[in-house]
């Protein structure tokens, strides 16, 4: 068969049941030309393509029908405006996270927070939220510290693998959760694992890491631990952050009250879905009297 024109390509692809965008996506990938050129693609439809880029394509959409995300699939995916590299050894950054990252750069202007702030980003996969926040840190010519922590060495190599291509300064530390972390922290984020472990909803994310999706039974295992790890490494004053999934915020809330924090709140994501929640930590290792509460 002789190889296609882009748009019975695109047409094929359609009827293994891709939709519109992703087909475009995987064939701009195939002919490599970058996301943004897909008005290239709409003036282009009755090029032949090759058999490379035919064979490729067709494979990718197969992939892709499959179920694999599209991002492992080209390799990348856009997070608060940064090119971020992934693959199946990290979670797909999602945009509902940039509600987390907004909440912690709100923080991060307060006057509290004016000098060298040190964040710590736990579970940080990608890289995502410790690079968006180290970005805005060096963007706005900053000075602080955004330190990345992940159980898994695989996932730290790809987030240092994304902060040595996006140029941005990170700390590394492998650790599960706080348990190799020493010092104290103006700041401490986190998008843990919180689906529960029977939700049918995993079946649809089975190519991501369980380890980076599931958390026990009511899915708050890691959110528990972080939460009662977190007062030893905040400074007096400082704020804990918990991205959570779409009806857990009342009980992350209790749980950080129970544990001490106070101001406690959540913030809702694009969809109006309260799906952040944190709080300020008044005690502990305090950092003087500069050191306001914020919010
Ligand atoms: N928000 C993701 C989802 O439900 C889960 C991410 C996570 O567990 N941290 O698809």
């Amino acid at each position: 068969m002789n190889p296609p024109t882009c748009a019975q390509a695109l047409a094929a692809a359609q009827t293994l049941g891709l939709d519109r965008l992703d087909a475009q996506l995987l064939l701009l990938h195939a002919l490599g030309k970058p996301d943004d050129a897909r008005a290239w693609l709409l003036a282009h439809d009755t090029d032949v393509l090759t058999e490379k880029a035919a064979e490729d394509f067709r494979a990718m959409c197969l992939r892709r029908a499959a179920g694999e995300p599209l991002a492992y699939i080209v390799g990348h995916k856009e997070f608060f405006g940064l090119a971020l590299t992934v693959d199946a050894r990290v979670l797909v950054p999602r945009p509902d996270t940039e509600t987390l990252v907004d909440w912690a750069l709100e923080l991060l202007r307060t006057p509290a927070m004016a000098s060298a702030p040190a964040v710590l980003d736990l579970g940080t996969g990608s890289g995502a939220i410790a690079l968006a926040i180290a970005h805005s840190l060096q963007t706005s010519g900053r000075q602080g510290t955004v330190t990345a922590v992940d159980a898994s060495s695989d996932a730290l190599d790809v987030a240092r693998d994304n902060a040595v291509r996006l140029q941005l300064k990170l700390g590394f530390i492998q650790s599960h959760w706080l348990k190799e972390v020493s010092g104290h922290f103006h700041l401490i984020v986190s998008n843990p694992p919180y689906i529960a472990s029977a939700d049918a909803h995993l079946v649809d994310l089975a190519y991501e890491p369980l380890a980076a999706l599931a958390s026990g039974s009511d899915g708050l295992d890691d959110i528990r631990e972080i939460i009662a790890q977190a007062p030893g490494h905040l400074l007096a004053g400082g704020w804990l952050l918990l991205e959570h999934g779409y009806d857990q915020a009342e009980a992350v809330c209790a749980l950080l009250a129970r544990e001490g924090f106070v101001q406690v709140q959540s913030r809702m994501d694009l969809a109006g879905i309260a799906r952040c929640s944190g709080g300020l930590w008044p005690g502990g290792q305090g950092i003087g009297a500069g050191f306001q509460t914020a919010g």
